[in-house]
């Protein structure tokens, strides 16, 4: 799972989305800080107990454990890996849990603290790695109770304690092993849940930006850039110019060759020209319906003016080719232009091009006008 500058938290990639990962981490962090927290307090209590009363061994184990577990905490503040120090907590826990078994730990009670060891490895080792500890538990619980059977070691229960101890053992951890079960498969729904939304969240992200058909920018996308652009004309007073342009009769086009020819005119102008004729600081968005709003960072209007000309004679050379008809449509657009000087509102700058636009259309289409005060009688097309 790598970290993802954008959305600032860690992500498992899949099908290139991002699921943020971070809060099922945080349920996992939880419970390693109430073991290594509130576990280990009661161990450490207990080392206290021991000393206290004169069982100086089992102070000393204690302490180790309680120390070795504390370790991990270390561990986890400096790798940041819950895993790798669930893993230590869970072997201090081990160690601990044999010798309590071994001992009978403070009054012979010892014992009832095992029964915690299945909760602890499953839920900070997982499934796989937990029936591991366990067993390994296991044999050696077994192997010292042989032991106790040969004579070798005293354990201080009755043998009919010692095989219900092992019964519960193994009862109680089949038990954990369903509940850990249960609790990761509501996980992994949830992961896949998650999975769903993420996907649809950058469908949607995707939506609010671009236009579906030709995958430039929306209306709402580049009319805020055009407000960017305006903002940074205020502090570097830099020009530019804005480009307004609609497809020539192309109500006719649909009519003639039906909308989903019309639909292919729009998509293959749009790409051609933004793979040939605009620069890469050019920006284009779908204003309308067939009309389109270019905006030219740091563009006089006479280099404004060279690029208009260079898209009407790019849309005008262009072969649309209608493969049901078999034959060439000849394409054309009218081209509105007008440069912003600091004096004006977005909405006026925009009007200007529309102005213009309705010029160009009006001198007999396929041609570009630019913004002039003369042309600005307030009409609109
Ligand atoms: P003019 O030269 O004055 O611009 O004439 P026009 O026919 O292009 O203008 P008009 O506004 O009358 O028609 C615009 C047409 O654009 C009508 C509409 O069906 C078509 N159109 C708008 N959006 C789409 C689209 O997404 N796909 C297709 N195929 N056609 C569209
Ligand atoms: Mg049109
Ligand atoms: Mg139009």
């Amino acid at each position: 799972r790598a970290f993802d500058e954008n959305r600032g938290a860690r992500c498992w990639h899949r099908h290139g989305v991002c699921i943020v990962t971070e809060h099922i981490d945080q349920v996992k962090y939880r419970i390693l800080m109430l073991f290594i927290g509130g576990g280990n307090s009661v161990i450490f209590a207990f080392s206290i107990v021991n000393l206290v009363s004169g069982h100086y061994v089992g102070a000393a184990i204690t302490l180790l454990v309680s120390l070795f577990i504390f370790f991990s905490y270390i561990f986890f503040a400096k790798r940041r890996s819950l895993k790798a120090s669930g893993r230590l907590v869970v072997y201090g826990f081990t160690g601990l849990c044999i010798y309590l078994y071994c001992s009978g730990g403070f009054y012979n009670t010892g014992y009832l603290w095992i029964f915690m060891l299945p909760m602890v490895s499953f839920f900070l080792e997982g499934n796989k790695k937990g029936i591991h500890t366990l067993g390994l538990f296991l044999i050696a619980s077994i192997g010292i109770s042989v032991l106790h059977f040969l004579g070798i070691h005293n354990l201080p229960y009755s043998d009919v304690h010692i095989a219900i101890f092992h019964a519960a053992f193994i009862v109680n951890a089949a038990l954990m092993n369903l509940i850990h079960r249960i609790l990761a498969a509501a996980e992994l729904d949830l992961f896949e849940k998650m999975r769903e939304v993420s996907a649809l969240n950058s469908q949607l992200e995707y939506y609010a930006f671009f236009d579906t058909l030709t995958g430039i920018y929306n209306r709402r996308q580049i009319i805020a850039n055009l407000v960017t652009e305006i903002e940074r004309y205020k502090r570097s007073k830099h020009e530019f110019c804005i480009i307004l342009f609609d497809i020539d009769h192309f109500k006719a086009v649909n009519d003639t060759y039906g909308h989903q020819f019309g639909d292919y005119v729009l998509k293959a102008l749009v790409n051609g020209l933004n793979d040939n004729i605009l620069r890469r600081s050019d920006s284009i968005g779908r204003y309308g319906g067939e009309e389109f709003l270019v905006i030219m960072p740091e563009t006089r209007l006479e280099g404004a003016l060279i690029a208009a000309e260079r898209l009407r004679q790019y849309c005008m050379d262009f072969t649309f080719y209608n493969t049901e008809y078999e034959k060439p449509v000849p394409v054309t657009i009218s081209i509105g232009l007008a440069e912003y000087q600091g004096d004006n509102s977005l909405d006026t700058l925009l009007r200007k091009a529309d102005v213009a636009l309705y010029e160009a259309k009006h001198r007999g289409r396929n041609t570009v006008k630019t913004w002039h005060p003369k042309l600005d009688s307030g009409k609109s097309h």
